[in-house]
């Protein structure tokens, strides 16, 4: 139930972090992966890692924000069973501070991107008739209140809001939506912060006292991926160790 053999599947911002671990998840339960990200060049290294693994993928150049960018990519989109939508970035600052250009950048990616890789993807998805599974990365901040992110953790909530409508949507067409809210996960451009002294206040407040790591959000990206989550849609899975922080 939980295999992915014969599904293609597409991440958003698969050059590194997360969305190269989702990429890697996926193959290794024999889904073909396209990896996404603004420059093909700089997924030579994660697509190379997962065909030594004995996986299958392709790379695609691909800017979630532009729509050209996506327009361009379509042809690609047609064998597309999972979509992640995992690109996003974050801008840091005090509310009274926050930028109003950071805004902007948080908003665009995050929630915008987000909504047009899903029309485009699932536009797709519905002309080929297979229905399909939308796994959009949310977060934990986009439930419960955060500090110094006020855009990124707007946006969160926006793309939960975002999977909702568009399940209710594409749940005639046999496209599911979902989301994963990930607590904090430890990964390379982050991995200094949690070393510092308020990075290790923060840890001691998870009630399970430790970081999440990108192989904890494997169970949940698979059961989205898969279809023992057939009748789920406009689910929102929280995986945080208890988050409280
Ligand atoms: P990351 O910065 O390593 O990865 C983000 C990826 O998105 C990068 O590869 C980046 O190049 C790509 N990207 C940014 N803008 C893009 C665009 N316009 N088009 C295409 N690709 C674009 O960060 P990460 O921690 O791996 O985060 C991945 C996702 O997980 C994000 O949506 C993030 O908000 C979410 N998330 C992360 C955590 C965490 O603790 N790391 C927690 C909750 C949610």
């Amino acid at each position: 139930t939980f295999g992915l053999q014969g599904k293609t599947a597409f991440v958003t911002g698969a050059s590194g972090g997360l969305g190269a671990h989702f990429a890697a998840t996926l193959a290794s339960c024999g889904a073909e992966v396209i990896l996404g990200a603004r420059r093909a060049d700089a997924l030579a290294d994660v697509a190379g890692a997962i065909r030594e693994t004995g996986g299958r993928c392709s790379t695609l150049a691909l800017d979630v924000t532009d729509a050209a960018s996506l327009a361009a990519a379509a042809p690609s989109f047609a064998q597309v069973d999972i979509l992640v939508n995992n690109a996003g970035i974050v801008r840091e600052s005090a509310f009274l501070e926050h930028d109003a250009a950071d805004w902007d950048a948080v908003l665009d990616t995050n929630v915008k991107g987000m909504f047009l890789a899903t029309q485009a993807v699932a536009g797709a998805m519905k002309a080929a008739g297979r229905g399909g599974s939308v796994i959009n990365i949310a977060s934990i901040v986009g439930l419960r209140q955060s500090g110094n992110i006020v855009s990124y953790a707007v946006s969160k909530a926006a793309a939960i809001q975002l999977t909702k409508v568009s399940a209710l949507e594409l749940a005639r067409y046999g496209i599911r939506v979902n989301a994963l809210a990930p607590g904090y996960i430890e990964t390379d451009i982050n991995r200094e912060f949690w070393d510092s002294d308020s990075g290790r206040a923060m840890i001691r407040r998870i009630p399970q006292r430790r970081l999440g790591q990108a192989n904890d959000l494997d169970g949940a990206l698979i059961l989205l991926a898969s279809d023992a989550s057939r009748y789920m849609t406009g689910a929102v899975i929280e995986i945080d160790g208890g988050h409280l922080c």
